[in-house]
């Protein structure tokens, strides 16, 4: 494994969100342990020890690398297929059903190392991924270096994953085994695709695995309004009644439910805020559904993790470019609204207070969870102890070292009032210097993050080999 490494810099944001000089002491992947020192004390410090395990990074801030909790890294070689989507009904549907009935394993595996490349070159360090051929997203985060807990995708009863059952389930065994893999920071879940893919024994024997060897589960959940229909029709109960029926809301291991579009206030209370999370990927469903209702969660003490989806329903894996959605996306619930409909039609000055009275009520509705701090916590904090062997999230002894640096004196922090209001609401990327996953820096040199990933030769025999892959496949496919 790697090397000792002793990183000090005078500004680190620690989990309470104060930022503080410290020197990180990190092993084996892991924050070991944590010296509060500033400047004076770390040199001081540094004479005990080997110059070559001592990086001084001076007054740059270093912040956990961001968890983006639900994505299919894969599906980037789909992007920009929602432009046609919308000149045509179900295009979107038949066209990934025929790329993905047609993809080979080693496009999985080239595929999701773009995807995994473009993760990191947002800040991402760790990925919730679910996607099919499990093996071969295993192998592709390994090859970029992202962290990731990886669902196999499930599925019995449709979809393109339905014939390989099987070999999900022992991908997932396999990654349980897999040494090597957990080095790197890449770890199993339990992925049932959603409630109308998946039967009533697939969801018991799921159930039982996560608790026999404490897995986290990781599922969609009432996406679309087809998985509400086929609930009511096959089980005459709601998706959400479905999951209590089959016991899986009584179960103690963490689980991810991405989505719940179609969840009722009640249904809210079948969960339990100590073991289930709730997973919203805002720019993803306000292009392929719409954005859910997380005030309705948060105010009965759910987390809310955000993750980007798929980049082709996204069109993108920057996942600190959701937060502003998350922030304020409730807004446009005013747009739409009522009394702006009837302002519209007599823009008389009642009716314009009437405007402003709707959207006063919706900003109360949210001023408890804008603050940057609260933000942050959906991409750092709450996910941190998600997984059990997956420690990330938070700058803490024992977690895994999985870092980001920043030049806040790039222009797009400028003039670098509130660095935290920054990292939850402005364009800061184009400001990471260095991206360090299990203690090993990724794409590493100097200057800018992205430009060194762009440019790197490695990078692009990879796109390249993509780019050759996915022409293929659409011939395969018959497009
Ligand atoms: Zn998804």
């Amino acid at each position: 494994m790697t090397l000792p490494l002793h990183l000090f810099s005078e500004r680190i944001l620690f989990p309470d969100f104060e930022i503080r000089p410290a020197i990180l002491h990190i092993q084996n992947g892991v924050i070991e342990t944590i010296t509060p020192a500033n400047r004076e004390l770390f040199e001081q410090w540094k004479q005990q020890v080997p110059e070559f395990e001592v990086e001084d990074l001076g007054d740059a801030l270093v912040t956990p690398a961001f968890v983006n909790a639900h994505t299919h890294l894969c599906m980037l070689a789909f992007r920009g297929i929602g432009g046609l989507a919308s000149l045509e009904g179900n295009v979107v549907k038949d066209l990934y059903f025929k790329l993905e009935r047609n993809l080979e394993p080693q496009d999985v595996r080239a595929f999701t190392r773009l995807g995994a490349v473009e993760a990191l070159l947002s800040g991402t360090g760790m990925v919730w991924e679910h996607y099919y051929f499990g093996d071969m997203l295993v192998e592709g985060l390994q090859d970029v270096g992202l962290c990731g807990a990886v669902a196999s995708t499930l599925q019995d009863l449709d979809g393109p994953g339905m014939d390989r059952t099987d070999m999900a389930w022992k991908e997932t065994f396999d990654l349980l085994e897999n040494t090597s893999a957990h080095k790197a920071g890449i770890v199993p879940v339990l992925g049932p695709h959603a409630t109308d893919t998946v039967s009533d024994d697939l969801w018991r024997k799921i159930a039982q695995t996560a608790d026999e060897q404490n897995l986290p589960i990781h599922s969609h959940l009432a996406q679309a309004i087809d998985e509400v229909e086929w609930s009511w029709t096959h089980h005459t109960l709601s998706p959400m009644g479905r999951m209590a029926k089959l016991g899986l809301t009584d179960l103690e291991i963490n689980k991810l439910w991405v989505h719940a579009l179609y969840v009722g206030d009640d249904e809210l209370k079948l969960l339990n805020p100590n073991f289930d999370r709730l997973g919203h990927c805002p720019a993803a469903q306000m292009q392929f559904g719409f954005p859910a209702h997380t005030n309705a969660w948060r105010n009965r003490g759910f987390d809310v993790l955000l993750g980007t989806d798929s980049p082709s329903c996204n069109d993108g894996i920057n996942v600190q470019a959701e937060l502003r959605f998350f922030a304020a996306g409730d807004s446009y619930g005013i747009t739409m609204g009522e009394s702006l409909r009837k302002f519209r039609q007599d823009p008389t000055l009642k009716r314009a207070k009437a405007v402003k009275e709707e959207r006063q009520i919706i900003y109360d509705m949210r001023a408890p969870f804008i603050d940057s701090p609260v933000l942050l916590s959906a991409l750092w904090n709450h996910p941190a102890d998600l997984h059990p062997q997956a420690p990330v999230g938070i700058i803490e002894e024992g977690r895994w070292a999985n870092l980001l640096v920043w030049d806040t004196n790039h222009p797009c922090f400028w003039p670098n009032t509130d660095p935290l209001q920054a990292l939850a609401m402005a364009n800061v990327t184009p400001a990471l210097q260095r991206i360090m996953t299990r203690g090993d820096w990724k794409f590493d040199g100097k200057g800018y993050l992205a430009h060194r990933i762009a440019s790197h030769p490695q990078v692009q025999a990879w796109q390249q080999e993509a780019s050759e892959r996915l022409q293929l496949l659409w011939k395969r496919a018959g497009l």
